[in-house]
């Protein structure tokens, strides 16, 4: 098997809605449901980042512990 994710699992992404620039973190029901689109908490704005199932996360696995790139 390859790393293609099986059905109904998200693709963690860090997400940023494309209206306002808010950062978009899926949580509690929504960090573990596939959902194709997802919507801004902040201006409403409702888009589709990728053509497959994603989450919206904080750190990506396995980059919790990489040091702050570019942090200026
Ligand atoms: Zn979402
Ligand atoms: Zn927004």
């Amino acid at each position: 098997m390859n790393h293609a994710p099986q059905d109904g699992q998200p693709i963690p992404m860090l997400l940023w809605c494309p209206e306002c620039g808010e950062r978009h973190i899926d949580e509690g029901d929504y960090a573990t449901k596939s959902h194709h689109t997802h919507a801004c908490q902040h201006c409403g704005h409702v888009w589709r980042p990728a053509v497959v199932p994603t989450c919206g996360v904080q750190f990506l696995p396995g980059f919790k512990n990489a040091p702050a790139e570019n942090e200026s």
